[in-house]
């Protein structure tokens, strides 16, 4: 049998910055069911880190990550600008997006002729406003995420591969987990599990949260020809209908779908790829000869857009590490100091606290007493 201290459970961005950030005082080991880290949502995202994105808890565990991402020399976060665009029928939507406090300061007004200065790609007539981000950045995940892992092992935890855990129990004080045909031993097991984290919860007979994986596509498309495609900002439509980026000479487009799909390895559909094109067609001059690549990944959510972070109150040494929905790369940073905080019982780390961030909002304790489905 496998002693650890801390067993967490899946390695994307979750789960290893998690067990880096606890594995300078506790001894950690992590299993991941697929044969190499990153494969699922944290290989698949859009790279993109906006300060004023998501619900406010988000915001905030966003804000907090920003020092972290801007660390070392720049090799994770790179300046990109990022506009929040409204079509004429849509203004009252972005201005209020743009009256709430920390999105008001984070970022400027522009009128649809300003906005269209700056990414010229906008159709005129389409655009009537936008909120442009003053911190906005496209992240190097791969990076991030190697970090991490790198992390981990040199304060001396371990990953194990092709380990899928299929039951925990709890057992004198611990939890017994099972996992590629081997016995591992624990004090607490962090379920980082993406879009599996109510099925890991099953096997380990705790209640699920009541998770709900959502696909969201992603399509590469050529740059317009001679088009200085690299300095244009991310474009979000206010209504999250759609996005398009600049992609290393290339255009991301995404239709922002979120089809509720069971957790799986997830794959594009055609509909999905002519309707990313279509909408942003529909805001942008953007002709598309071909597609040159696509995919698709799970975004994972809460019933409340939320993500759970904490202790199951039902089931001691059982940590949640799950919810993170579209934003689990932006925050990264601060929700693994987070976790690595309330599991190892060090206190809400002091940056959190300074910007009223409460524990209780991540709480998995409010969806106690969901029915079990
Ligand atoms: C198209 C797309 C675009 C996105 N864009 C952005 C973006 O621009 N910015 C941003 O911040 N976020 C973005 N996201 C969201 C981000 O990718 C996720 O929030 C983040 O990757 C979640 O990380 P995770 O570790 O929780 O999940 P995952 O990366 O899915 O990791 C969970 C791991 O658990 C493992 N696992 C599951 N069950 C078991 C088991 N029983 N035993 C062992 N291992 C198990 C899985 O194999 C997997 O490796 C995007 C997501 C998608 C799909």
């Amino acid at each position: 049998m496998v002693e650890a201290e801390v067993i967490v459970i899946g390695a994307g961005m979750a789960g290893a910055s998690a067990a880096a950030e606890m594995a300078s005082s506790a001894k950690v080991l992590v299993l991941e069911q697929e044969d190499r880290p990153g494969r699922h949502a944290t290989g698949r995202s859009a790279a993109l880190y906006s300060e004023i994105y998501g619900n406010e808890v988000i915001r905030t565990l966003t804000r907090a990550s920003r020092p972290a991402l801007q660390d070392q020399d720049g090799r994770f976060a790179r300046a990109r600008g990022c506009f929040h665009i409204a079509s004429a029928s849509q203004i009252a939507r972005l201005e209020a997006f743009a009256a709430l406090p920390d999105v008001g300061r984070a970022s400027r007004w522009l009128s649809g002729a300003e906005a269209r200065l700056e990414a010229p790609v906008l159709r005129e007539g389409y655009v009537a406003a936008a909120v442009a981000e003053l911190n906005a950045y496209d992240l190097d995940v791969d990076a991030l995420h190697q970090h991490y892992l790198r992390r981990l092992t040199a304060a001396g935890g371990e990953v194990r591969c092709d380990a899928p855990v299929v039951r925990a129990e709890r057992i004198g004080g611990g939890w017994r987990v099972l996992a590629g045909g081997e016995e591992f031993h624990a004090r607490i097991v962090v379920n980082a599990a993406g879009a599996w984290g109510d099925v890991v919860a099953r096997a380990a007979g705790v209640d699920p949260v009541g998770l709900q994986p959502k696909r969201r596509t992603a399509v590469l498309v050529e740059s317009p020809e001679g088009a200085r495609s690299d300095g244009w900002p991310a474009v979000i439509d206010i209504g999250e209908q759609f996005y398009f980026k600049p992609d290393a000479g290339r255009i991301l487009v995404s239709p922002a779908d979120e089809t509720p799909t069971e957790p799986c390895d997830a794959a594009p559909e055609e509909i999905d790829i002519a309707i990313a094109i279509d909408r942003v067609q529909a805001a942008a001059d953007l002709p598309v000869r071909r597609v040159l690549s696509s995919w698709a990944g799970l975004r994972t959510f809460t019933p409340d857009r939320t993500p759970a972070v904490g202790f199951d109150p039902a089931a001691e040494g059982f940590f949640w590490l799950v919810g993170q929905g579209g934003y689990g790369i932006q925050t990264a940073p601060a929700m693994a100091r987070l976790a690595a905080a309330l599991a190892l019982d060090r206190g809400l780390p002091a940056d959190l606290a300074d910007m009223g961030f409460d524990a209780r909002s991540v709480a998995p304790g409010r969806f106690s007493g969901r029915a079990a489905s």
